[in-house]
């Protein structure tokens, strides 16, 4: 699909992408889910639903959603990994047979297989889309999910993974119904986190030279799995930071200009202490590792001169 076309359905179907700052007390009643982070759909030559080459927008989620995995579990915050994995006999129509359990296609992708032995991740396997219904057991009708957040007092969700329009929005969605329904309490918040999202891509021309396949642009799929989660009742973000030390208590969650709306102005620079302040001293976690590098070069020097700006000294 040509960038033209993808760029005026974006303009009609906005998204508005806000940033995520977690601080304070609130950033401990964050709990991570990570959505199918599996080799079945991440990794090149992986299997029938892998990417067949490098794919940039999986790469980048897989990298991401390490990196967030990572923080997470270094301050023992919450985490749940849903891992899509099927029983041999057991097709999932309408998919080809993938992640069939114990093959390596429903293992964690390599930068991720740590959280096996992590002890603030929960791994729940599911035999279908919706991590939500994959997270009931069979037998007595209990919900991984559900307990996890109640365990763990979660008010907030932060979600991740692959495919954003398939997997990610049908969890986001019945996370969302069973929220409105009291079923998760004290859960408030479902945020998903769209640098840290990924679908699978099939372009048209491809598509027709297949039997009973439909095309999947991916960049448009992406987005539009943002655009209905969003509507559903999801908040979007495109930037998440956590603040590097306490003390102070930010608004966690800012709206932001929005890429995908298509609108390209840019916001003037800030020159207030706060923002100078969020400027040096948080801790982005995005994939510019150049950007991390500058901060924290210039944090030490500059740490003592704004520490004084904001107090008035
Ligand atoms: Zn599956």
């Amino acid at each position: 699909m040509v960038s033209q076309a993808i760029d005026l359905l974006k303009k009609e179907l906005p998204v508005e992408e806000g940033r995520l700052l977690l601080n304070g007390d609130g950033a401990k009643t964050t709990g991570l889910v990570l959505v199918d982070l599996v080799n079945g759909f991440c990794t090149v030559g992986a299997g029938n639903l892998a990417p067949k080459v490098a794919d940039k927008q999986i790469s980048e989620m897989v990298e991401e959603s390490a990196r967030i995995a990572r923080l997470f579990c270094e301050k023992k915050w919450p985490v749940l990994a849903f891992l899509d994995t099927h029983h041999p006999d057991i097709p999932e129509h309408p998919y080809p047979p993938h992640c069939i359990q114990g093959t390596d296609e429903a293992n964690l992708v390599p930068a991720l297989q740590w959280l096996e032995n992590d002890p603030s991740a929960t791994l729940r396997r599911k035999d279908c889309i919706d991590g939500f219904l994959g997270s009931i057991d069979k037998h007595d009708g209990s919900n991984v999910f559900v307990d996890w957040v109640r365990n763990n007092d979660i008010k907030r969700l932060l979600v991740v993974g692959i495919c954003t329009d398939i997997c990610v929005l049908d969890f986001v969605s019945s996370a969302l119904s069973a929220r409105n329904r009291g079923f998760l309490s004290p859960l408030e918040d479902v945020v998903v986190y769209s640098r840290a999202c990924a679908t699978y891509d099939l372009p048209l021309h491809i598509a027709n030279t297949l039997q009973d396949t439909i095309a999947h642009p991916q960049e448009l799929m992406h987005h539009i799995g943002l655009y209905i989660a969003q509507g559903r009742g999801a908040k979007v973000v495109s930037e998440f930071y956590r603040i590097a030390f306490s003390g102070l208590n930010l608004p966690e969650f800012s709206a932001r200009q929005s890429i995908s709306s298509g609108r390209t102005e840019k916001q003037a620079p800030t020159r207030s202490p706060s923002e100078l302040f969020k400027r040096m001293f948080l801790i982005p976690c995005v994939k510019d590792t150049s950007k991390l590098r500058v901060l924290s070069e210039v944090q030490e020097k500059e740490k003592k001169r704004i520490y004084h700006v904001l107090s008035g000294a």
